[in-house]
């Protein structure tokens, strides 16, 4: 077993701009967002959630979260 050729991950803390707050694997440690599952407009039904969709599905490839 060869070590150090793995890079860095993290249990990383992403805080979003509502105040919400969830753990997911990144090379980061913090990671700050606009928005997320709980605030998405997408989920609350308010307007231009198309626009925010592409922002959190970028987002989610960026970071590898899975949805569920
Ligand atoms: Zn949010």
């Amino acid at each position: 077993m060869r070590e150090g050729i793995h890079p860095e991950y993290y249990q990383a803390k992403v805080v979003c701009n509502c105040g919400n707050e969830f753990v997911t694997g990144s090379t980061k440690e913090e990671i700050h967002v606009e928005i997320c599952s709980k605030c998405h407009p997408f989920y609350t039904g308010q307007q231009k959630a198309t626009a925010a969709r592409g922002r959190i599905d970028k987002f989610n490839r960026k970071y590898g979260v899975k949805n569920n």
